[in-house]
């Protein structure tokens, strides 16, 4: 059985390390503020949003809520959102994802300055990552870096494959391995041989968005494995993209769904928020 990789309680250190550095900045009568930005009442965006408000006040980071409706104009969003660049108070600013159909999410993404870009989805905060210049990481792929630091797999000269290619995690999580040192592939939907490939990695991250997808065939002895999937099996249980029960055989270190890379993407978000002040 593998080494279990567990996110919960390395975000919950985190978030520990967090609150004391917010209190020392507080001491020092240094306050962050995080806005929040929501627009129509999506039922798994009122869950990520809470989330986020919790931990806010966990660490205590100030956040304020801006809740629009869902047939808010995209002036109207945009507007708000330089409102907020400008405002003096504010650190940070996240506009939760995904947006009605009717709202270029590119747009508003481009719209939030780069200082204040908390997500670290702005093209500014990408380039930055890619050349190696300090800026805001996105969050769930810096969370499985710290994932594999704090669990004590080094990265260095090993050989990474990241099957998922999105803005969000693929190609970031790549930036971030190649910063590690690691050698890295991409694999996407058009990879000829997905296995052959996948079984090259000493680390495999997989961010595919189908239910328990990759099983042991795809994984070579002794891998670890990182499962950033996010689903419902037909018990209505939660599970990821990897079939969880036999990797683990044949894996050295996984990563469980949930209580692995979930925990991690709010515990990263506060980190940038942190991060507007040091
Ligand atoms: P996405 O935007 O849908 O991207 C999926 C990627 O997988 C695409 O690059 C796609 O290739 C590739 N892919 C799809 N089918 C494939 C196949 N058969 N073989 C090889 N590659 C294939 O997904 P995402 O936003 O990155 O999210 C992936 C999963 O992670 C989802 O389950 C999501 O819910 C979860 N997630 C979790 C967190 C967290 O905090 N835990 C955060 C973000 C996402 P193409 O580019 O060629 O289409």
């Amino acid at each position: 059985m593998a080494q279990l990789i567990d996110g919960k309680q390395i975000s919950k250190e985190i978030k520990e390390e967090l609150k004391a550095e917010v209190e020392a900045l507080r001491a020092m009568g240094k306050e962050i503020c995080l806005a929040v930005v929501q627009v129509g009442q999506d039922p798994a965006s009122c869950v990520y949003v809470n989330n986020k408000k919790k931990a806010c006040a966990y660490i205590g980071i100030r956040s304020e809520a801006y809740e629009l409706p869902e047939a808010v104009s995209e002036g109207e969003l945009l507007a708000l959102v330089e409102k907020l660049n400008h405002s003096e108070h504010v650190n940070g600013i996240l506009v939760q994802l995904p947006l009605p159909a009717h709202i270029d999410e590119d747009k508003v993404i481009r719209a939030i300055s780069p200082d204040k870009d908390v997500d670290g989805f702005h093209p500014v905060s990408v380039g930055r990552l890619w050349i190696g210049e300090p800026g805001f990481l996105s969050c769930t792929p810096a969370g499985i870096i710290q994932l594999l630091k704090r669990s004590g797999i080094s990265i260095d000269g090993k050989e990474c494959v990241i099957v998922g290619r999105s803005n969000i995690v693929g190609k970031p999580m790549a930036a971030l391995l190649l910063r590690e040192h690691a050698t890295v592939t991409i694999a996407h939907s058009h990879t000829k041989d997905l296995r052959k490939i996948t079984k090259r990695a000493d680390i495999l991250i997989v961010a595919i968005g189908k239910r328990q997808f990759i099983d042991a065939e795809y994984v070579k002895e002794g891998a670890v494995v990182i499962d950033v999937g996010m689903h419902r099996d037909e018990n209505n249980k939660l599970c990821g993209d990897v079939a969880f029960d036999e990797v683990s055989e044949k894996a050295s270190a996984i990563t469980p769904v949930p209580g692995g890379v979930g925990p991690m993407t709010i515990a990263m978000l506060m980190n940038n928020c942190v991060e507007t002040m040091r």
